[in-house]
């Protein structure tokens, strides 16, 4: 089994602070090719889309009524990002709050110094409990994604590819806590107001299908199916963070950003779109199992007809190059009305599942 992480990154700014630190940074240097930094995750856009389409479809319900409870003051657009924001806390420094201006989404939560002092404690607790490997990042930025091979079409827990810090466990963890019961390690969310914040975000995220299934390649640009097998680390794309789109950018940003680029009328028509879907079937406890591997499925379709150069060096690391078919764009953005309606509906039954 692998824990491989989407995302490996050790800062250069960053102090080593212990000598396992240290270990962990060279061998990160080492493995400089996975090294990558992530944009924010489905960009605020996303994560937005999916909470608002949640609250239209819990109007009038008690879930609406403890959801505003928990969150006080805090509006559901800041509150969607509050887990990536976090990802500022710098560890080397105290545990305070880096990058301050440099991402407009945080701009509120980064005014206020009690929230700051909320996440700084929030990391302190899930920084390293999780044992991160070698050239593996902060526990609770591995939380935000998981890498089950596309070809599995589904996600089982403990098989190659997932990890026990990884999105599907950290969002039952959450749920665990907001039923009134403990966090499961190695997730220590402090309290349910902790808990529904990651929730509303890592909800996006298991939508975002390239933080879901996984991509492994070959040197020379093939796709590999590590079928039940360990998972050789070259072969990572790293959630499409190792795959370059010409002229600039890669393939995980390109999907983090497409929400951004749907109109405020195409957002608008998903409420409707997410009121049609069915319900997910079955016991609550097996819903986001079932979601994530509902996205692993829609995570070949965002390869479908893709094709790669040999790994190459480049001025960013070794990267394959991908060719994307004629109608991708088109393609993509439909995928991710889907995907937005999918993940609003979902969060408002499980919200309704926790405060029936
Ligand atoms: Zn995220």
């Amino acid at each position: 089994m692998t824990s491989s992480t989407k995302v490996a990154t050790v800062p250069s700014h960053r102090p080593l602070r212990s000598p396992r630190a240290a270990l962990k940074s060279i061998t990160a240097l080492l493995l400089g090719s996975l090294l990558t930094t992530q944009a924010h995750a489905f960009g605020a856009a996303g994560h937005a889309a999916i909470g608002d389409i949640g609250m239209g479809l819990l109007k009038g319900s008690r879930a609406e009524t403890e959801l505003k409870r928990v969150l006080g003051t805090t509006a559901m657009r800041d509150a969607a990002v509050w887990a990536d924001c976090v990802k500022s806390i710098d560890p080397s420094n105290d545990f305070k709050y880096a990058n301050a201006g440099r991402y407009p989404e945080c701009a509120v939560l980064e005014s206020d110094p009690a929230e700051l002092a909320r996440m700084g404690d929030y990391v302190r607790r899930n920084d390293m409990d999780c044992g991160p490997k070698p050239g593996e990042e902060s526990c609770h930025k591995q939380y935000h994604y998981t890498n089950p091979p596309l070809q599995s079409g589904r996600y089982v827990a403990g098989a190659p590819g997932t990890g026990p810090q990884d999105l599907v466990l950290g969002i039952n963890a959450t749920v665990a806590v907001l039923r009134g019961g403990a966090s499961p390690a190695p997730f220590r969310f402090g309290n349910e107001r902790e808990a529904l914040l990651v929730l509303l975000h890592l909800l996006g995220d298991l939508h975002q299908p390239l933080h879901v299934g996984s991509l492994y390649l070959d040197g020379e640009g093939k796709v590999v199916d590590p079928g039940t097998g360990a998972i050789d680390p070259a072969t990572h794309t790293v959630g499409g963070n190792a795959i370059t789109l010409m002229p600039t950018g890669n393939l995980h940003a390109y999907w983090d950003n497409a929400p951004a680029r749907l109109s405020a009328a195409e957002l608008q028509a998903l409420n409707d779109v997410a009121r049609a879907l069915p319900a997910s079937p079955g016991p609550s406890a097996d819903w986001t199992v079932a979601w994530a591997s509902d996205t692993v499925r829609v995570t070949a379709q965002v390869f479908d007809g893709m094709t790669f150069s040999p790994r190459a060096q480049t001025l960013r690391g070794s990267r394959w190059i991908a060719t994307l078919p004629a109608d991708y764009d088109a393609r993509s953005l439909a995928l991710t009305r889907a995907q937005l309606a999918k993940g609003g509906a979902r969060l408002a039954q499980l919200l309704q599942s926790i405060w029936p």
